[in-house]
């Protein structure tokens, strides 16, 4: 198998399966992001424990594969990380999504999100792809703006 058929096969899979769609009972954070120039509309939700720790993360709405794969697999990532780490993941992800970040060995730690390395030549894909990590980090960044 190809790696682009691999990285296809990633991104298919959380999109037909994703693990984090749906409602949270309590989240600590949620915020809506929208993407008007592919109709994409998610709104994430975070859930910190006392130590900043994001311990689970869920998503609801709709939009195209890239950004409902793209943010399943980012609270895969996140999970389990302070939101310091989680903000600075995000700048790795930005990072490759741009085609500054090309090294695999640093790419590894973003896990399946690495399947999207080649949006960064696809720029009308981008903003789908970038949704859910820049709607993480600007919750992350600034909590007073969560719509719980
Ligand atoms: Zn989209």
């Amino acid at each position: 198998m190809e790696l682009k058929d691999l990285y296809r096969e990633i991104v298919n899979e959380h999109n037909l399966r994703p693990e984090h769609k749906g409602e949270m009972a309590d989240p600590s954070l949620v915020l809506r992001g929208v993407n008007p120039s592919c109709g994409d509309d998610i709104t994430l939700q975070l859930k910190l424990d006392d130590n900043g720790v994001i311990i689970d993360g869920m998503f609801s709405g709709s939009g195209c594969a890239i950004s409902q794969a793209s943010v399943d697999m980012m609270l895969d990532n996140i999970t389990g990380l302070t939101t310091e780490e989680a903000m600075k993941r995000s700048d790795l992800f930005m990072g490759m999504i741009k085609g500054e970040v090309k090294d695999d060995d640093e790419l590894e730690i973003l896990d399946d999100s690495a399947a999207l390395k080649d949006i960064s030549h696809m720029p009308a894909r981008v903003k789908c792809a970038v949704l859910g990590w820049r709607t993480m980090k600007e919750i992350l960044a600034d909590p007073g703006k969560s719509q719980k």
